[in-house]
Parts: C-alpha cells; sequence; structure tokens
C-alpha cells in the first residue's frame, strides 16, 4: 500500500486514489511506536470497506495512519513518510489532462515547461510562468478550460 499525506489540507493518497477527510476531530488514538509518546488522531477517512485515520505524535510528530474495519477493529498500521501538495498534485493531474495541442496553440513550450515545473513543484522559469499566466484567460476563452498554476 502506498500512503502519501497532505499535512496542509489533510487529505491521505492511498495508491494514487485523493482521500478527503469526514472529519478532523482529535483524539487519543494510541502510542507512538517510535518514542512511546500519546498519538493523537488529526483527521478521520473513510476508505474501502473501513476506516482510515492518521494520527500524529505529540512529541516526535511522526505520522501514521491506522486502519480499522467497519467496526473499528484495528486492521494495521502504517508509518508515513511520504508527503504531497493536493493543489500541486491537482493542478499536474488538470494539465495532464489538456491535449497537448491545445496547450501549444496558446503557449510557447518554454511557457509549458514553466506550467508542468510549477504544478510538480520544482523549479521553473519565473518569467516564463508569468507570460503563460498572461494567457490563462484567452485558454479559457477558446477551448473552455480553465487553468490555475
Ligand atoms: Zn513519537
Amino acid at each position: 500500500m502506498d500512503i502519501r499525506y497532505d499535512i496542509e489540507n489533510n487529505v491521505m493518497q492511498i495508491d494514487d486514489v485523493d482521500i478527503h477527510p469526514h472529519s478532523l476531530d482529535t483524539n487519543f488514538i494510541g502510542v507512538c511506536n517510535n518514542c512511546n509518546s500519546d498519538v493523537s488522531s488529526i483527521s478521520y477517512h473513510t476508505y474501502e470497506e473501513g476506516m482510515v485515520v492518521a494520527g500524529k505524535c505529540s512529541l516526535c510528530d511522526t505520522i501514521v495512519a491506522i486502519m480499522y474495519d467497519n467496526e473499528w477493529n484495528w486492521q494495521g498500521e502504517e508509518t508515513i513518510s511520504q508527503f504531497f501538495d493536493i493543489k500541486s498534485s491537482n493542478n499536474l493531474k488538470n494539465l495532464n489532462s489538456i491535449d497537448r495541442k491545445k496547450l501549444a496553440t496558446v503557449f510557447t513550450p518554454a511557457e509549458t515547461d514553466a506550467m508542468y515545473a510549477k504544478a510538480r513543484g520544482e523549479k521553473y522559469v519565473r518569467q516564463y510562468l508569468y507570460r503563460a499566466r498572461k494567457k490563462y484567460a484567452d485558454f479559457e476563452e477558446l477551448f473552455g478550460i480553465h487553468i490555475n498554476i
């Protein structure tokens, strides 16, 4: 199971599926495997036939995903070591869903590269991204697709 977590927005990603929380309740949910301090919940997610709870250690900040079935029986636990930013990840999905030919109609290759780099959270040439941003309205007018990167 490949689990990633967005701490800012409390979104869990399991095997590339984004799972938004249905609750952000803070409850004591266990003891940290790393340092034995209290682990409290930071978000609750419905997953398959049960629940996944993200928990954070009060001392060492380790973040874990704890799996339960629909009757709250403990099913397993994993330390989360991969983190992501849902906003960037959505930007990238949106970009990938746009036909490259459409992008090429409006944006230069350098501008497209800058948009992709920004969406991936990589370094980008600001000047090109600014130029691209000035064309977002034109792009939307032509293709009815809103870009916000
Ligand atoms: Zn700890």
